[in-house]
């Protein structure tokens, strides 16, 4: 396994191998990887003749007071896992490569940027959607993989990969959990142990909305104030949203009805966690 720290030479080892006839396999990440991101380039390894995975904690993704002073940072484990997984190369730019100090643009999203993780982190997906567009470019023609576990980071990443008639492939890969259902997230390590035992709250009450769902309710309102009861049992949770809504565009249009998507965003003191779950509604 080789590390890369320039835009040339990525871009130069991987379109040579391109010509050569290999297909590509690009997983994007910021690091301190988990069993969630393995699955990740397992499931590219195993689809494509090489598999780049990216190193890189996005500043601007970040708001200022968010946590990216203390994001959590193990860059030789990560390398022991990208190359246990089968990871043919790490892309780990600096901030300074990927970020001239000249750069003066920026990729917005709309419609589906907006609503949820849009209104209560407002500049973070256009940070996600800047950082993607550039590392699609730099890569170039590929699969590219991204975890359920960010839903609506999914759905902005495939529109603008449409939009933009990107040559990259978006698949998206299932959540992975802990045994008592916390999905994996690079920002568990935060939690006290307090905090972590209550955190199970997330996919628990998306368990129980979904079964609400599932049972024929088709009230938004009601899954949302289920999800939002359960969150509340958990006495250190804070809920920031709880949402039931159609799992492509993220916004209500009545009823619920054929797949859809519950979504929660809850803090620990100052660790704050996403999860989601998709069920389907008994109107079709
Ligand atoms: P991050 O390093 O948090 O930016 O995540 C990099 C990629 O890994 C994203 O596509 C995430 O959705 C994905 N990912 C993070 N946690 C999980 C998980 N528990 N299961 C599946 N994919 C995940």
């Amino acid at each position: 396994m080789k590390v890369i720290e320039t835009v040339a030479i990525l871009r130069s080892v991987l379109d040579s191998q391109r010509s050569g006839g290999a297909s590509v396999g690009f997983v994007p990440t910021m690091g301190y990887l988990h069993a969630g991101h393995v699955s990740l380039i397992e499931a590219s390894v195993s689809a494509n003749d090489l598999t780049v995975v990216s190193i890189f904690v996005n500043p601007l993704q970040f708001a200022v007071g968010e946590d990216l002073g203390s994001y959590p940072v193990d860059i030789a484990g990560d390398q022991r896992a990208c190359e246990a997984a089968g990871a043919d190369l790490v892309f780990l730019p600096s901030v300074e490569e990927m970020y001239p100090p000249d750069r003066s643009t920026t990729v917005t999203v709309g419609g589906v940027s907006e609503p949820l993780e849009g209104e209560s982190r407002p500049t973070h997906f256009a940070g996600v959607a800047t950082a993607v567009a550039k590392l699609f470019s730099i890569v170039g023609p590929c699969r590219a993989y991204f975890g359920a576990k960010d839903w609506q980071q999914l759905a902005v990443v495939r529109r603008m990969t449409a939009d933009l008639s990107l040559p990259v492939e978006v698949v998206d890969c299932p959540i992975v959990r802990e045994p008592d259902g916390l999905a994996l997230s690079s920002r568990n390590t935060h939690l006290s142990a307090e905090e972590r035992s209550q955190a199970t709250v997330l996919h628990r009450s998306l368990l129980a909305g979904a079964a609400l769902v599932e049972a024929g309710e088709t009230n938004p309102a009601k899954v949302e104030e289920e999800i939002t009861r359960v969150v509340a049992t958990a006495a250190l949770a804070t809920l920031d949203y709880a949402a039931a809504v159609p799992a492509d565009t993220l916004v209500a249009d009545g009823a619920l009805h054929g797949e859809v998507r519950l979504l929660v965003a809850v803090r620990f003191g100052r660790c704050r966690l996403i999860d989601n779950h998709g069920c389907r509604s008994l109107i079709p």
